[in-house]
C-alpha cells in the first residue's frame, strides 16, 4: 500500500551477521567474536598486512512512523552512549534490510550523551540511491553527512572514514563526489584527471579508492548475474566465484564491459591467471600441456587427472550473446597470456 512503509527489522544477532557477511564480501577476513550479545560489537578486521580493531553501534533503520516524513528514515539510539575508544574505528550504522544498505553516521557528531538526539535520521531517497548505485551521501546540515552504502563497500567505508563525513565541510566537494558516483557506475564512465583535480589532495585519495571500488563491484555483479554465479569451466557455485577480466586490467584496452568477463572459481581464476588453462576463440577450453610437463618432471603434477575431469570440454556461457566473451578479447588474452608461445 502507497505510503505504508515496509519495515524488515532484524535481531541483534541477525545486524551483526549482515556485518560480518559485509566484511567478507569487501574481500576483508574478520574474527569472529566470542559473543554476539554485546553492544557495541567490537570486531578485528584483516586484510594481507593491514588490520583494523571495529566498535561497532548498529540499529535496524525505520520509518519513524504516521506523524513523520515519508522519505525519512532513523536508527533508534536507545541509550547507547557512541563512546570513542582509542586504537578502535568506532562506527554508528543503521542497516535496511529491505534495500540490503547501510547507513553510516558521523560518531564525532553524536559521541557521550545518551538519547540526545533520541534517534538519527537519513533520507529514504538516499538509501535507494545507495542500493542503485553503490554509495550516496545525504546533507543533514550543521556539516553533518550520513553515507548510505552497499555491503560490498563496507571496508572502503571504513578505511574513509573521516574523510568520507568530512565531506560535510565542503558542499562544493561534497555535490561534485555526488556526481562521479551517480556516474561511476555506467559501463563507460572513466575518471578523469579534471574531475578529480577539483579535490583537495586527502579527498582526492578517498574518491579514487572509492570510484575504483564501486566500478569493480559493479563489474563483478554484472559478470557473475550472467553467468549464474557458477564458474564457466566447473559446476561450482557456492560463493566461490569470482568475475575475472579477459583481457587483463593492466592492458591499455582491457574494458569493464561484461563481454570481457568471465565467471571463474577461485581455482580457475587463479589457473586462468598462470596461463593454466584457457579457452579457445570456439569457447573449448584447453589445459596447458607444456606447464603440465614441467610440473610432472618437478613431481608437483598431483592432482591433475582430478583437475582435468574438472573441466568442462566448452565454457558455460551466459545466456544474453552480447554478453558472453568476444571472441577479440579471447584471442588478444590468450597471446597477452603467452598462449601462443606454448
Ligand atoms: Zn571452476
Amino acid at each position: 500500500v502507497e505510503g505504508v512503509p515496509s519495515m524488515s527489522v532484524l535481531n541483534r544477532n541477525e545486524l551483526y551477521t549482515r556485518i560480518v557477511n559485509a566484511i567478507q564480501a569487501s574481500n576483508w577476513q574478520v574474527l569472529w567474536p566470542s559473543s554476539m550479545a554485546v553492544v557495541p560489537l567490537d570486531l578485528r578486521v584483516f586484510h594481507k598486512d593491514a588490520s583494523v580493531t571495529l566498535r561497532i553501534y548498529i540499529r535496524n533503520l525505520t520509518h519513524g512512523g504516521k506523524t513523520r516524513n515519508k522519505n525519512e528514515y532513523r536508527i533508534q539510539r536507545q541509550g547507547d552512549r557512541f563512546q570513542i575508544e582509542k586504537n578502535f574505528q568506532t562506527l554508528v550504522l543503521g542497516w535496511w534490510d529491505d534495500a540490503g544498505v547501510f547507513a553510516g553516521f558521523d560518531v564525532r557528531k553524536h559521541a557521550g550523551t545518551p538519547g540526545n538526539p533520541s534517534s538519527i535520521q537519513v533520507k529514504k531517497s538516499t538509501l535507494r540511491k545507495a542500493a542503485q548505485v553503490g554509495m550516496a551521501a545525504h546533507e543533514k546540515g550543521n556539516e553533518e553527512i550520513a553515507i548510505a552504502f552497499r555491503p560490498e563497500l563496507f571496508m572502503e567505508y571504513v578505511n574513509n572514514l573521516e574523510s568520507l563525513h568530512d565531506f560535510g565541510e565542503s558542499i562544493i566537494d561534497l555535490r561534485a563526489f555526488k556526481d562521479l558516483l551517480d556516474d561511476a557506475t555506467k559501463h563507460d564512465f572513466v575518471l578523469k584527471d579534471d574531475d578529480l583535480s577539483r579535490f583537495s589532495h586527502q579527498r582526492r585519495q578517498t574518491v579514487v579508492t572509492i570510484i575504483r571500488k564501486i566500478r569493480e563491484s559493479t563489474f563483478t555483479k554484472r559478470v557473475l548475474s550472467a553467468y549464474g554465479h557458477q564458474c564457466s569451466f566447473c559446476p561450482v557455485q557456492l560463493d566461490l566465484v569470482e568475475g575475472a577480466h579477459i583481457l587483463p586490467v593492466a592492458y591499455d584496452d582491457s574494458t569493464d564491459q561484461t563481454s570481457n568477463g568471465i565467471a571463474l572459481c577461485s581455482l580457475h581464476h587463479r589457473a586462468y591467471d598462470l596461463g593454466l588453462i584457457t579457452m579457445d576463440e570456439t569457447y573449448e577450453t584447453m589445459i596447458n600441456e607444456k606447464r603440465i610437463q614441467q610440473l610432472q618432471k618437478a613431481r608437483r603434477d598431483g592432482g591433475v587427472e582430478f583437475f582435468r575431469k574438472s573441466l568442462r570440454r566448452h565454457i558455460r556461457l551466459p545466456k544474453a550473446p552480447n554478453h558472453r566473451p568476444l571472441k577479440a578479447f579471447i584471442r588478444k588474452a590468450n597471446e597477452l597470456r603467452g598462449w601462443s608461445l606454448h
